[in-house]
C-alpha cells in the first residue's frame, strides 16, 4: 500500500486536525496526536511531528496538507493529481451562487444545523451591507441580528437534525460525513427549487470532505445536485452565499441550544471540552441517561467521560 511520511509543524498538524475533524478516529496509536480515516487515505500525526499518510490517496492527501512531497519518500507512482476539479473559478466572488454550510458538528450538545442560501450577483452589495462576513468573526448577538435580516432577504433553506435523529442515524452506522452530505444536498436542492427562473452561476459547498467522497455518500440520492457544484474550504471567505448560509446555520443552532437548554432548565455549553463533560454528568444525575439520546451526540468521547465523572462521584 502506498505511504508517504511528512514532517509537519505543530500548528500545521493542528490545522490539519481541524480540517479533518469529520474523520477523526476514536482509536489513536501510541505517540500519535490523531488518526483520521478518509475514504482512501488514513492520516496519522505523531507527537514527533511526523505524519503518515497511507492508502491509495496517500500522495494526494500529503500533497494537500503538507505541500511538496519529497519524491524519495513516495513509494507509489509519482504522479501528483491537481487538488480537485471542483474548485470554484477565480471570479466566483462576483457570481450568482447558492452556498451551503453546517454548524454543530463539533458540539457535543445540540443538533446539527445545515443551511443553504442564494445570493445573486446583484444582491452582493446589499448582503455585504447587512454585515455578512465570516461568522467566526461575529459574536452571537451579531449573528442573530444579521440572520433576522437575511431571512427576509434571501431564498434559503434551514435544516435542523435533532439529537435523537442524529443518534439514530449514527447508530445505524452512518458517518457524520454522510449525514452532512445528505443535509447539504437537501438544503441546496430546497433553495434551487425556490428559484426556478434564476440564472444561477453555480453552487458552492463549504468543503467538509473531498468531492469524490461527497458524491460517494450520495450515490443513492434521487435528487443529487451535481451540475455546477464547487467545493472550497473556508467557503465563507470565497462567496457571501456561504457566509450567509453559515450565519443562518449558526443562528439556528443558537436558537436550538436555547430551547434544548430550557428543557433542562440550564444553559448548555458549546464545544466538546471538559466543561461539557461536567454539564453532561450533572444532567444525567438529574434526568437519567436518556439525556444522552435527547441532548447530545452520543458517540462523542464526552459520553464516557461524563459517566466516569459520575462513577467517581459515587465512590
Ligand atoms: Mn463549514
Amino acid at each position: 500500500m502506498a505511504h508517504v511520511v511528512k514532517k509537519m509543524t505543530p500548528s500545521e498538524i493542528l490545522a490539519m486536525k481541524k480540517e479533518l475533524s469529520y474523520a477523526i478516529s476514536d482509536k489513536t496509536p501510541p505517540g500519535a496526536v490523531f488518526t483520521a480515516k478518509l475514504v482512501e487515505c488514513t492520516v496519522t500525526a505523531y507527537n514527533s511531528g511526523k505524519v503518515l499518510f497511507q492508502g491509495k490517496q496517500a500522495e494526494e492527501t500529503a500533497q494537500k496538507f503538507a505541500g511538496q512531497v519529497s519524491q524519495a519518500k513516495v513509494k507509489s507512482k509519482n504522479t501528483v493529481k491537481p487538488p480537485h476539479s471542483y474548485a470554484p473559478p477565480d471570479n466566483v466572488a462576483s457570481l450568482s451562487i447558492i452556498g451551503s454550510d453546517e454548524v454543530g458538528t463539533g458540539d457535543y450538545f445540540g443538533p446539527m444545523t445545515v443551511a443553504a442560501a442564494y445570493v445573486s450577483a446583484s444582491q452582493l452589495p446589499l448582503i455585504k451591507e447587512l454585515g455578512v462576513r465570516d461568522s467566526k468573526n461575529l459574536n452571537d448577538k451579531q449573528i442573530i441580528q444579521i440572520a433576522k435580516e437575511l431571512i427576509h432577504t434571501l431564498p434559503y433553506s434551514l435544516l435542523v437534525l435533532p439529537n435523537e435523529k442524529y443518534n439514530e442515524l449514527q447508530q445505524k452506522g452512518m458517518t457524520q460525513g454522510k449525514i452532512k452530505a445528505l443535509l447539504h444536498n437537501r438544503a441546496l436542492q430546497n433553495v434551487r427549487s425556490k428559484i426556478p427562473n434564476e440564472k444561477l452561476d453555480g453552487i458552492l459547498v463549504d468543503q467538509f470532505c473531498e468531492p469524490g467522497v461527497y458524491f460517494n455518500y450520495l450515490t443513492k440520492e434521487k435528487n443529487l445536485l451535481k451540475e455546477g457544484i464547487y467545493f472550497a474550504t473556508k467557503g465563507e471567505s470565497v462567496h457571501l452565499a456561504v457566509a450567509a448560509a453559515s450565519i443562518l446555520a449558526r443562528y439556528s443552532f443558537l436558537k436550538e441550544m436555547d430551547k434544548l437548554g430550557s428543557r433542562f432548565h440550564t444553559v448548555l455549553p458549546k464545544g466538546a471540552g471538559p466543561h461539557v463533560d461536567v454539564k453532561a454528568a450533572e444532567l444525567v444525575e438529574k434526568y437519567g441517561e436518556g439525556v444522552f439520546d435527547t441532548a447530545t451526540k452520543k458517540h462523542f468521547a464526552n459520553t464516557q467521560k461524563a459517566l466516569n465523572l459520575l462513577k467517581k462521584k459515587r465512590i
